[in-house]
């Protein structure tokens, strides 16, 4: 299966051309398949699209440094291309075995013409979170921009098979190290920086068989509003995004394949979406321009609404 280009309707009359949301990318169903955790780019049908042929930069970010978690693939590795074209250097954190994948992002930030700097660790460790810092700041530079985007689910299909070790996972990995990290980031973060968060649809409207995944998200909203609060008298602005169904190695290895089927169908623009749909909202809540943003919560949801 491969992603289709994006069906343009022609310009006429002088306007622009437009997109159809609805088929912008493959519409059908997703063939059923599965994979280890934490699960592969290169394994997925289709491959995801991270705008690696359509996003165009305009110096948006030029000469500043980010620090994206979990950037190997999916939504991160998107964001890492965005900002690497938009003129930013990026340092990101991947699990070890995810090597290969990370390569691919390493490449795709320098073929930009920017600097990368690969981080492989667990982000359950505090001192990994505060490492990962360091290292971003000792290799680049400096800090501006803090994506807390590196998540972890699994789902279960009743209460009693969810597992402590499983409730643990998710909330170190979701909550303990957006805290671990932005603290360990504040020594480095100037006025005109930002923290970006990744929340969820799942933080809003919970399914059942997520349920300590769209416990953390929740977490997510929450911790953002009173981040924003907080860091708002250091001139630190910190928002987030909450993207709906993305088709990224997080779902194969969580879902249950009749899921994967149908992943994104149910949304109003009747498909799931591209981690390439989500770098516009994240460019947004870095650029230095959008200096009243803070403590927002932007939806790339196929039209599910949050609240
Ligand atoms: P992804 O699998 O491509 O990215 C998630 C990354 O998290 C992994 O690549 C991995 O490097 C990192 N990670 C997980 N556990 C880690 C740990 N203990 N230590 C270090 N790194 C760890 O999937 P994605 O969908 O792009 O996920 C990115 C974010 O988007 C996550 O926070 C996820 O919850 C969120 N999200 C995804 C969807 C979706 O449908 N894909 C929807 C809403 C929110
Ligand atoms: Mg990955």
């Amino acid at each position: 299966m491969s992603l289709p280009p994006t069906s343009d309707i022609p310009a006429s009359g002088g306007h622009a051309p437009l997109t159809d949301p609805r088929t912008a990318y493959a519409s059908e169903r997703f063939p059923g398949q599965q994979q280890d955790y934490p699960g592969w780019t290169g394994a997925m049908d289709p491959v995801p699209d991270h705008g690696e042929g359509s996003y165009h930069g305009n110096h948006r970010l030029d000469g500043l440094a980010a620090l994206i978690t979990g950037a190997d693939s999916g939504i991160g590795r998107a964001v890492a291309i965005a900002y690497a074209r938009e003129g930013a250097d990026v340092a990101f954190t991947h699990l070890p075995e995810e090597d290969s994948d990370a390569a691919q992002t390493v490449q795709l930030v320098e073929d930009a013409g920017q600097r990368a700097l690969a981080l492989p660790g667990d982000l359950r460790h505090e001192s990994f979170c505060q490492d990962a810092v360091a290292q971003t700041v000792e290799t680049l530079g400096r800090l501006d921009i803090l994506v807390n985007n590196a998540g972890f689910q699994m789902s279960v299909d009743s209460l009693e098979n969810l597992e402590t070790s499983q409730l643990e996972r998710t909330f170190e990995t979701n909550v303990y190290s957006l805290l671990w990290l932005a603290k360990a980031a504040l020594a480095h973060l100037h006025p005109g920086a930002s923290i970006i968060n990744t929340t969820s649809i799942q933080g809003y409207h919970p399914s059942s068989t997520l349920l300590d995944y769209a416990a953390t998200k929740a977490a997510i909203v929450s911790l953002t509003h009173s981040l924003a609060g907080s860091l708002g008298e250091r001139g630190i602005r910190v928002n987030a995004v909450a993207p709906g169904p993305i088709w990224t190695p997080l779902q194969p290895p969580t879902q249950p394949v009749e899921k994967i089927r149908n992943f994104g169908h149910d949304t109003p623009l009747g498909r799931a979406g591209q981690p390439a749909e989500l770098a516009g909202a994240y460019v947004y809540l870095a650029d230095p321009s959008s200096t009243y943003v803070s403590g927002t919560v932007i939806g790339v949801t196929g039209g599910r609404y949050l609240g």
